[in-house]
């Protein structure tokens, strides 16, 4: 049996699969984080022994978190839960559970779960999209990722947009991600008007009940959105495309949005599906047990 544990900022979350990729347990604890990275570790034994006892038997175990290992150190970086950066979190988590550990970015992690028994599930290459306070991704192929040389294949996030566009913390200006995420989108509102947003789906809201700013705002999100997948599609043509993350829940983005795409997409008869995840918020949690 399988088990996966999805490592965020504010939770862990732990699921056992069946043989056949049934759901058998599933629970989360809070991410402890006044002592750091050794009770992180703490926590994540005490789950993986729990789920094992169910289990009554020895499991694989496979781990999505945000941030990705780099190549060359093995160290992990560029996760939002700072403690575990610069740390060898797979070797000293293969140390602490005894076994070999699969470890991927939550947006790969949503790829996979999407692809295998999800949205993709009847599709050979599936684009999965997390779009949410970041802009991430990941392509799989007959139902196994693509990591690619340097680990990172779909990041289309930090592709560049616009030349000299708003500045991104990956040190690049204009990347897809400050414009497409919802505090990107926020961003693009407040740099026209003074209203403040505490989140994209209020600004949504308000341009859904007539708001001129705000629809235009959207507007520009739309052809932003199409404009960026066009450049994802162009080159891979994947059988489907995924969505996931807070903004793949505004009913809009696939039709109003999506309805750009044939305009920047080359060729005369565009028709790749753009479908919302089935698994939710759970897909992270899935695609890490589907790691093995
Ligand atoms: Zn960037």
């Amino acid at each position: 049996m399988k088990i996966g544990i999805d490592l965020g900022g504010t939770k862990i979350e732990g699921i056992l699969l069946g043989k056949t990729g049934e759901e058998i347990k599933r629970y989360r604890v809070a991410t402890p984080s006044a002592d750091g990275y050794s009770a992180i570790m703490q926590a994540i034994l005490r789950m993986v022994n729990h789920l094992e006892s169910i289990a009554g038997m020895a499991c694989t175990v496979g781990v999505g978190t945000p941030g990705s290992v780099a190549e060359n150190s093995q160290q992990l970086r560029n996760s939002n839960t700072t403690c575990l950066n610069n740390k060898p979190f797979k070797a000293d988590l293969e140390t602490i559970l005894k076994r070999e550990c699969r470890i991927e970015n939550d947006a790969n992690c949503f790829t996979l779960s999407e692809a295998i028994d999800g949205a993709g599930q009847n599709s050979n290459v599936v684009f999965g999209v997390i779009i949410g306070t970041g802009v991430g991704g990941g392509i799989s192929v007959n139902q196994s990722l693509l990591t690619g040389r340097h680990h990172i294949t779909g990041e289309w996030g930090h592709n560049v947009l616009f030349q000299n566009g708003a500045a991104c913390y990956c040190g690049q200006q204009g990347c897809v991600e400050t414009y497409l995420s919802g505090p990107g989108m926020i961003r693009n509102y407040t740099h026209h008007n003074s209203q403040q947003f505490n989140n994209a789906r209020h600004l949504l809201e308000c341009a859904d009940s007539g708001d001129t700013k705000a629809i235009a705002v959207r507007s520009e999100y739309y052809r932003n959105f199409a404009s960026a997948l066009a450049q994802v599609i162009n080159i891979i043509d994947p059988d489907i495309i995924v969505l996931g993350g807070g903004l793949s829940n505004y009913k809009p983005l696939y039709t109003e949005a999506v309805k750009h795409l044939p305009e920047y997409v080359f060729t005369d008869c565009f028709s790749t599906p753009i479908c919302r995840n089935k698994h939710g918020d759970s897909s992270g949690v899935r695609g890490a047990a589907w790691l093995w």
